[in-house]
């Protein structure tokens, strides 16, 4: 049986309307494209920048077009600036982050490797299963969800074994964990391990310097702290990273996200390897500026003065934090589910009645805990104020009301 699909554009008012007739008889009509204003103050994608959206409208060029290949070179100066570091090998990947994610994993490891992941959260254990497609005999450290990860337990694992690869996430966006990069980069080089380090949270959000922490591989994703739209995943390769390629025995196992052609592209031969995404590009490239415009230092200001005003909002409503003070992101905020309120209902009610996303729970902490983010251009005061003023309208008696809003301005003020 075969359907017959007849596209009919027709003008209805003011507008066009698309119908599409089936044999069947059944006729679906489709508006113009008006998707609504949200607050995006969950996990990720968050708010886009005006001037980023703005940038994406820009004409399309082609991808050999000599002012794109000035405008790459422009976008890797400007992400070494952004991931604090001088590596050659820092562009932009065609992907999301996993891209980002499978790109450093499979450029550099082998059938064979010993690798060892430090999992707190949903995200290392993406890393542990890529690394295990590649043929990996993966280990990996678990470390209780919420809390970030001890470089002693993971010198323990490490000790007197070669190891290929060590990967740990710097912030944890399913838990709003921070771990501290400089100790495990540390306990990797003395086995002789590339130390691989998941930026997708961190980037623009918090302090990233890759150089001086000693990481040797890393990737990052456009739609968090950067205020881009998903699509892009910004990687940076250290030498030593470059060295474990080039001495590679067997081949990479992915066409697309083999670094050594994407580097003709990227580098300075320029040869064709896939279209890249242009008017994204334009997109990271202003998102940069932004980021740099504003000053590294501000912006990261800015992301611990609205995630404390946040948290006195959260707590004095009496709701309780799930990480503990001292390894709190600023960017992901992630609260307990009181006892006895729906999960799905208030998620619901602020979609619906407040035009705001925050992130219900993922993995283990699925239905027990809330993800607000404060990322990026979404970590602003209105926004602030917006969630705690929703939160308190939404769960009525199940929090203290009319306290949170003067706790917060306690902060700013
Ligand atoms: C979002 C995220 C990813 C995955 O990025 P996608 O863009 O969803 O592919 C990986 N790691 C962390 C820590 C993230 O927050």
């Amino acid at each position: 049986m075969h359907t017959l699909i007849v596209y009919i554009a027709r003008p209805a008012g003011k507008r066009y309307n698309i119908s599409i007739m089936r044999t069947m008889g059944e006729t679906m009509e489709y508006a113009p494209l008006n998707p609504p204003t949200r607050t995006l103050m969950g996990p990720g994608p968050s708010d886009v920048h005006p001037r980023v959206l703005n940038a994406m409208a820009a004409p399309t060029i082609g991808h050999m077009d000599p002012h794109f290949l000035a405008l790459m070179d422009e976008i890797k100066g400007l992400l070494q600036q952004t991931f604090g570091t001088s590596n050659a090998m820092t562009f932009p990947v065609s992907g999301t982050g996993s891209a980002g994610m499978e790109c450093c994993l499979v450029n550099v490891i082998e059938p064979g490797d010993r690798v060892v992941i430090a999992q707190n959260g949903v995200f290392g254990g993406r890393m542990a299963d890529i690394a295990g497609r590649l043929g990996a005999e993966v280990e990996v450290l678990q470390v209780p969800w919420g809390e970030p990860v001890q470089a002693e337990l993971l010198k323990e694992l490490l000790a007197g074994k070669p190891t290929k690869l060590v990967g740990v996430v710097h912030a944890e966006t399913s838990t709003g964990a921070m771990t501290d990069i400089p100790p495990i980069a540390e306990a990797a080089h003395q086995v002789g391990a590339l130390l691989l380090a998941d930026c997708v949270t961190s980037l623009a959000g918090i302090e990233v310097a890759l150089d001086r922490w000693g990481v040797d591989l890393a990737y990052s994703g456009t739609q968090k702290c950067l205020s881009c739209p998903p699509g892009l995943a910004p990687v940076s390769f250290s030498e030593r990273a470059v060295d474990a390629l080039k001495t590679r025995k067997s081949k990479v196992v992915s066409w697309y996200l083999d670094l050594t052609m994407l580097l003709n592209y990227w580098g300075g031969e320029r040869v064709y390897h896939h279209t890249a995404p242009i008017n994204m590009l334009y997109a990271l490239r202003e998102a940069l500026l932004v980021f740099v415009e504003e000053g590294p230092e501000q912006v990261f200001a800015r992301h611990r003065t609205n995630h404390r005003a946040l948290v006195a909002g959260l707590e004095a409503m009496g709701l309780r934090m799930q990480v503990e003070a001292p390894h709190r992101l600023p960017q992901l905020n992630t609260v307990v589910i009181p006892d006895g309120v729906n999960d799905g209902e208030v998620r619901g009610r602020l979609l619906n009645e407040f035009g705001l996303e925050i992130g219900g729970g993922l993995g283990a902490l699925k239905g027990k805990v809330w993800r607000i983010g404060l990322m990026g251009h979404a970590s602003r005061r209105k926004n602030v104020t917006l969630a705690l003023s929703a939160l308190e309208s939404v769960m009525g008696d199940a929090v203290h009301r009319g306290q949170a809003l003067a706790a917060a301005e306690a902060v700013y003020t």
